[in-house]
């Protein structure tokens, strides 16, 4: 079954032909396929099997319930950042047993969260963390399960905001430290260091930094196995690309290929933390055009979707695919070229800053005034970044599976602005 297509000059989203979500639901608005969060998702369990895996999908790409529990009954489990998230994902029914917990500023309500939800481990960022997490398992007379957080200094060549695996940015810790916090951990009853956690950044586009900092893994766990730690897992985090322009990100099986090898090698559970990938393209975001103008020689198409709702080109650079919702002209296959009987546009929203753009230079078919645009690739970091910043109501949020439509989030009215400022 297909996700998001073209058919008869017209866009659906499975069998959904997508102006008439735009019609009953109004714009900017969110459309998911079901299918397409599956099909991504079976992709990493059937690619990882021989590791048997445990895919915890990463909340903090998407947190929404409808995906959540889509994920959840799919069988994925969870990767959170937040006692939020951990609410979340409680929220759609998940075994919090198979939960992990990364993030560099865990408070200790968080790790009191955390411990009474008996989480599969903590993903530990730093020496006062896992005193921390000690101290808050002493008081509960529990044994915490970690895994420390290597940061294995390895270049993923991401977008410099995206990048957490090399040394210097705040994620993570040399080897050394490793070693010497899993020292530490040998003198403390209420700890138990079962795992290795790394992630490199993201989105990464070759599966170079996995081989690397899977190689950099297998002799760590060897030596902590022989101080007396029983590792049991190997977490390699998420960032696997996905394919935002064309057909440049590697396939799932490319990464296993280089991944699984060195968890065999190891005899480790592997642990996998994939956000974008499953979340990428498996939503877009639908706009209507409000105004055109030309000025400075350039033609600015208006819409009516912002950095609000998806604030990734703004903050990221990011590129994202924008056609027409129904297009004289089918998408092209390179939609950074130029395309004939289109002309070049900036695809702007109404936010009051410059950066608020979804295209820049970018040839489309002439629009006009009432035209819906479809933002592609919009699934992760999309809603879970988005704002009320120019006091504009988060859009509504649409679950499609097949023909069949579910509002997962419903649009936020301007009582909803206000309500929380407003005396009880
Ligand atoms: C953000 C994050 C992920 C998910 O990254 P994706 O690129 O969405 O796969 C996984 N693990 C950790 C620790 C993260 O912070």
């Amino acid at each position: 079954m297909q996700t998001f297509h073209y058919l008869n000059s017209e866009l659906y989203c499975e069998d959904v032909p997508v102006s008439r979500l735009a019609a009953d639901f109004g714009t900017p608005l969110w459309v998911y396929s079901k299918r397409a969060l599956l099909t991504q998702l079976e992709q990493i369990q059937e690619a990882f099997a021989a590791a048997n895996p445990i895919i915890c999908y990463s909340v903090k790409a998407n947190g929404n319930l409808g995906v959540l529990r889509v994920m959840q009954q799919a069988g994925s489990s969870f990767d959170v950042v937040s006692g939020g998230e951990l609410y979340r994902v409680k929220q759609a029914g998940a075994d919090t047993t198979k939960v992990v917990f990364a993030g560099v500023g865990k408070t200790d309500d968080e790790i009191r969260f955390a411990l009474e939800s008996k989480i599969l481990m903590f993903d530990v960022e730093s020496e006062a963390e896992l005193d921390a997490i000690g101290h808050c398992a002493a008081e509960m007379g529990v044994v915490a399960p970690v895994a420390l957080r290597l940061n294995p200094d390895i270049d993923a060549k991401t977008h410099a905001k995206t990048t957490t695996g090399k040394k210097g940015n705040k994620f993570g810790m040399d080897s050394e430290r490793v070693h010497e916090l899993a020292n530490k951990v040998l003198k403390n009853p209420n700890l138990d260091l079962c795992g290795i956690h790394m992630h490199l950044g993201s989105p990464i586009l070759t599966t170079e930094p996995y081989e690397l900092s899977a190689k950099k893994a297998v002799g760590i766990v060897a030596d902590l196995r022989t101080q007396g730690h029983q590792i049991r897992y190997l977490n390699l985090g998420g960032g696997f690309g996905i394919n935002y322009r064309g057909n440049e990100a590697p396939l799932a099986k490319d990464f296993a290929a280089v991944i699984v090898p060195a968890c065999k090698e190891m005899n480790c559970q592997l642990v996998l933390e994939p956000g974008r990938f499953i979340a990428g393209n498996s939503a877009i975001l639908v706009s209507q055009v409000v105004f055109t103008k030309m000025e400075g020689g350039k033609k600015f198409v208006i819409q009516d979707a912002g950095m609000n709702d998806l604030v990734r080109p703004a903050m990221y650079d990011s590129f994202h695919r924008v056609w027409p919702v129904k297009p004289a002209v089918l998408p092209p296959e390179d939609f950074e070229a130029e395309i004939p009987g289109c002309e070049p546009v900036d695809v702007v929203g109404p936010v009051c800053e410059s950066s608020d753009y979804f295209a820049k230079g970018r040839f489309l078919p002439p629009m006009v005034r009432g035209d819906l645009l479809a933002i592609f690739s919009a699934g992760a970091y999309g809603t879970s970044m988005s704002s009320n910043y120019n006091a504009r109501p988060r859009a509504v949020e649409l679950m499609v599976d097949g023909g069949a439509v579910e509002v997962v989030r419903r649009r936020e009215t301007y009582a909803d602005l206000v309500a929380h400022e407003l005396p009880e």
